[in-house]
Order: structure tokens, then sequence, then C-alpha cells
């Protein structure tokens, strides 16, 4: 799966009735036809499948300004899952995002989960080669430094679920995953914290290194006792949607880990959609915070995903939301992208600046850490946290 020959029929499913026109925050920005879905489907089935056109530097550089946010898949009239098939292009023409020495830093960074005398190498190697002043700084304590193991609930146990702690949450945004512990107990929900777990994989299938993401999948479904568990709990949508949708189509149809993929994508969901779903036990009395969401990109993997942090947050007693006039326009970072394209990502993110400061909001929330850090950069005065913070200081348990 995800290879591009089992794409070619999907492809020509296409209808051209360009509804993807309006949905892609790249054509939005430069104007060129070649950037939009239905144009590159058609490039990429000419020149890798059809072998009608050579792998021209231009074809790489249309593959490369992708920032694979979905934005298309969610909005075609067809179900082509586009950036599945931008995705097995990468592959087939064997050219990632990063470069090589690059990549090497992030790939230690990515399956290294918890070795952090690693990281410190990885993050020291990363300052010579000038990757670090591109990345936003690591945390000097990463999460599993402060959770691992079994938390069990307060109070009268609802359930048992188990945590995926994306790297977003582990070395940048800890408090992500103290928050989501703290809430998770304090409504009844004992958090097992499984061992070994590594990156979903979604930055390497961005660069179309799907034997490296391969490896990822296999060593978190092997971690996960789903028996034991009544969910999988993800803080960030992006790995929720890379084990929603992605895990199963990475692992061959008669992988011993098929059956579990599956399993795992009906288990998965997103801490505020989870909690949406299953009620709080216990209502936080107020949070006096006036606040804008910023919805993120891969958000299509659950219909409620979106609602949640607006139905938990919005109507506590002192909260007010300002919704952002396009509540779900790309900021343009995308994982890695905001590296490799710089001036096309700050040219995307200066619109939901904008539509932020208007919003004169004190806080943006958002459910992914690459938003977060990439709005906060390019804030001056209002602070962008994800959603489940709230709710924790809405609780007491954290400070804000
Ligand atoms: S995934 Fe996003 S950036 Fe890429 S073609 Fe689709 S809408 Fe455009
Ligand atoms: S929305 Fe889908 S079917 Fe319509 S032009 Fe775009 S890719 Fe083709």
């Amino acid at each position: 799966m995800l290879k591009l020959e089992n794409y070619q029929e999907i492809i020509n499913k296409c209808s051209h009735c360009s509804y993807c026109q309006a949905t892609c925050p790249v054509y939005l920005e430069d104007l060129l036809e070649s950037h939009v879905a239905r144009n590159r489907l058609n490039l990429i089935n000419q020149v890798l499948i059809l072998r009608t056109m050579p792998v021209s530097q231009r074809f790489r550089e249309i593959l490369d300004r992708c920032l694979l946010c979905t934005n298309c898949t969610q909005t075609c009239s067809s179900k082509v899952p586009v950036d599945e098939i931008i995705i097995a292009a990468r592959a087939e023409v064997g050219k990632g995002t990063l470069g090589g020495l690059k990549g090497f830093v992030m790939s230690k960074m990515l399956k290294q989960r918890g070795l952090t005398g690693l990281m410190s190498k990885a993050g020291s190697l990363a300052q010579k080669i000038g990757v670090a002043r591109e990345m936003p700084q690591l945390a000097s304590k990463s999460f599993d430094q402060i959770y691992s193991g079994t938390i069990p609930a307060q109070g009268e146990q609802r359930g048992r679920v188990a945590y995926f702690v994306g790297c977003g949450t582990n070395f940048l945004y800890p408090d992500t995953g103290v928050a989501v512990v703290e809430v998770l107990t304090r409504n009844g929900w004992e958090v097992v914290i499984p061992d070994g777990q590594v990156c979903c994989g979604i930055p390497v299938i961005a660069e179309g290194d799907l034997a490296a993401a391969r490896e990822m999948v296999t060593a978190n479904l092997k971690v996960f006792d789903l028996d034991s568990v009544e969910a999988v709990i993800t803080d960030c949508t992006s790995c929720g949607m890379m084990m929603k949708e992605k895990f199963s189509k990475l692992l061959d149809a008669d992988d011993p880990l098929q059956e579990k993929a599956q399993a795992l994508a009906g288990k998965i969901f997103e801490v505020t959609d989870f909690l949406q779903q299953k009620g709080l036990s216990e209502t936080p009395p107020a949070l006096d915070k006036t606040f804008t969401y910023h919805v993120p990109c891969h958000r299509g993997w659950s219909p409620t995903v979106a609602d949640a942090p607006r139905n938990l947050l919005g109507s506590l007693p002192g909260a007010e939301l300002r919704e952002l006039e396009e509540p779900e326009r790309c900021c343009g970072a995308a994982g890695t992208f905001f590296m490799q394209q710089r001036e096309l990502s700050e040219s995307i993110r200066s619109h939901r600046l904008e539509q932020i400061e208007a919003s004169q909001a004190d806080t943006v929330i958002t459910q992914c850490p690459v938003c977060r850090f990439y709005l906060s950069a390019g804030l001056t005065s209002q602070q962008v946290t994800h959603p489940v913070i709230l709710l924790a200081q809405a609780y007491g348990t954290v400070q804000p």
C-alpha cells in the first residue's frame, strides 16, 4: 500500500470538478495552476505512471511544494486521497523534503524516544549543521521524564486508556502531556503510557521514506495492549490521522500486525474529542479567558475533533470563544515544510496571523504542536496552547 502503482485507477477517478482549488493553501498563495491537486495528480500520472514526461526539476518542485495538509482530500468530490498519492510519488522519486544530514538528525530525533543522551547529541549536531535555528526549542525536561507507567484514576475509576505521546509533546511541549494525564485521571480514567513508543511516522512519510515509517508503525503497534484499554489517546491531530488512516495502509495486507493496526484505528481518539464523547465527570468551575481556535488541517479523520474544544471550553463560565474568520485556514507549518519552504510558509502564515490578531483573543488554542510552535513564533502578544491545557487550568491543576 501507499505504492504509486496502487493508485492509478484512483487517480483516474478525478472528475476535474476543481473543488480542490479553493482549499489549497499553496495555490491560494501563488495562484499557479500546476499546484492545484487535480493538476498535480495529472502530472504524477504522466511522469511516474505513464512515463510520457521526464522527472524534471520542476516536477520535483511541484511535489515538494505541497503541505500534505489534506484539504484537497477532505474536499474532493470523488474521494481521491491526494495526499497519499503525493506521498507515494515522493517515495517513487526518492526525494525527501529534508537533505541527507538534516534527515539523519531528524530521524535520530524521531526514532529514539526517551533516550535523552542521544537526543542531546542530536540537538548539538542540529546546532552545528544549522537545523536548530529552524526548529522549536527542546523542553529542558521531556514528558517521559515527568510521567511514565500507569497513572491511577482520581476518585471512582470509569475505565482505562492508553496514551500515545507524540514527539511534539514529548520533546517540545511536555505541558500538553501533563495536562492530558491530569485531566484524564481527574475524570476517572486510568492512564497507561506504554514503554517503547516512537514517533508516529508522519514526518518520514512526508519525506516519502516509507521504509522508515513502516519501522515506526511496527514498533508502535507492538507496545500497545489494545485489549486492556477502552481507547488510545493522542493529543495531536496529525498523530491521530496517522494512526487512524495510515498505519494499516503502510503494512502489507498479510502483515501479522495488520489486524492490530485496524483495531488501533477503531480505538484512537484525540483527547478533547474523547472527553467530549465520554462527558466530563466534573465540570470545571470557570475559565477566565478569551480564546480563539485555530483548527488543525489534519482533522478529517474524526468528524467531531474540531467541535470538541469549542464545546468543552466555550460553555465554561467566564470563557469567551472568538471564532476566527476562516477557522480552518492553514498556518503554513506542516511538519518540516516550514524549514524547507520558508518564504511560502511565512506567506501562508501571514494571513492566519492577521486573523488571529483581529480576534483580539488572549489565547489561541490548537491540537497540533507544530501549529502551536509556528503560530507562537509569529505572534507577539497572544499565547498559543493546547485546549487540554486550558481545561487543566480551569480545573486549577495547572497554573495559567
Ligand atoms: S495537500 Fe494541501 S497543499 Fe497539497 S495539494 Fe492538497 S490542498 Fe494543496
Ligand atoms: S476535488 Fe477531487 S475530483 Fe475534483 S478536481 Fe480536485 S482532485 Fe479532482
